[in-house]
């Protein structure tokens, strides 16, 4: 997707859903109700009943009706689309401006560019977060005898960073991200609750290959780790291939980095209990990083499905 076919699609309320039904379904409409492939008619655009808000009724985009079930669908069932008033043409903006942006984008920023309230960019770019959520158990990070560099950061706790009512009791209150990177392949980020050498175990063994040399800083939470990977090197202490310029935390480094220009730069103040979400996003982004702009929005449309949010959990009750 380049920028005239994103922005065709932008102002077309009826081609934003001609381009997610075909990022959604390559092969034809799949009915969400009976799982039913190409046995579904589209409907012609439908207009509500008049209502105060909308005095001549409102269009209805992209209904389908299954042959084999006889109910209606929209390619928003069963996605991070689903349940939303916000005619998809604006949640395709806010995937592209989420994608495009590499230090990631505010809600702020959102609100003002779809001309939306604070509460819905804010709502709209958590669930496009989820959608952007890498999924660990696809393929282990150090396959085949890679490399992973593993590291930990801590974030956030400054009081002018939080928009706590109670600043004193959230000032210094940092949060610990562990990240591994495979230096051929992907990132990931992953809030923990310490750095306690059995949390980094429990976070490494299911996601890395036993396979993988672990590259860490002299840490001594990090040692013993080549008891259960193939090799472990720590930057501190293995001098001679700190100078063959094989044992480094580039990457590791590289990533936190940019998470914190992000987290500083866009989002201002991230409460710990959301933090996550905004690790993804970095994730996401890191993971795709040769990709172009449109090709990650596409991507990120694409695994919008089978996700959802509702603003209850996200807002924790
Ligand atoms: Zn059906």
């Amino acid at each position: 997707m380049n920028l005239a076919e994103l922005s065709a699609v932008v102002s077309d309320e009826a081609k934003a859903f001609e381009l997610v039904e075909r990022l959604r379904w390559p092969n034809g409409p799949v009915c969400p109700h009976c799982g039913a492939t190409s046995r579904a008619g589209r409907l012609p655009a439908q207009r509500t009943k008049p209502s105060k808000k909308h005095p001549e009724g409102k269009s209805v985009y992209g209904l389908w009706k299954c042959y084999a079930c006889r109910r209606q669908f929209t390619v928003r069932v069963g996605s991070i689309f689903e349940d939303s008033p916000i005619p998809l043409s604006k949640w395709l903006l806010a995937i592209h401006l989420m994608c495009s942006s590499k230090k990631g984008i505010s809600s702020n920023q959102i609100k003002r560019e779809l001309g939306v309230s604070y509460q819905t960019a804010w709502f709209l770019t958590h669930r496009i977060r989820l959608a952007m959520t890498v999924d660990p158990l696809k393929s282990l990070l150090g396959q085949d005898g890679g490399i992973v560099e593993i590291d930990e950061t801590f974030v956030g706790g400054k009081v002018v960073n939080n928009m706590h009512h109670d600043k004193t009791k959230a000032a210094g209150r940092k949060t610990i991200v562990m990240t591994l990177v495979d230096r051929q392949g992907d990132a990931l980020g992953v809030v923990v609750p310490d750095t306690s050498k059995e949390t980094l175990e429990a976070v490494a063994k299911p996601i890395v290959d036993r396979s993988a040399t672990i590259m860490t800083d002299g840490n001594p939470i990090y040692a013993n780790l080549d008891d259960y990977f193939r090799g472990h090197h720590a930057v501190d202490h293995d001098k001679r291939f700190v100078r063959a310029m094989i044992i480094h935390t580039n990457f590791a480094e590289s990533y936190h980095s940019l998470l914190k220009r992000g987290l500083i730069g866009a989002f201002h103040h991230v409460s710990a209990e959301h933090l996550h979400r905004y690790v993804n996003e970095f994730s996401f982004r890191w993971n795709s990083r040769k990709e172009s702009d449109g090709e990650r929005t596409e991507r990120a449309i694409r695994s919008g499905a089978g996700r959802r949010l509702t603003y209850r959990p996200l807002i924790g009750r």
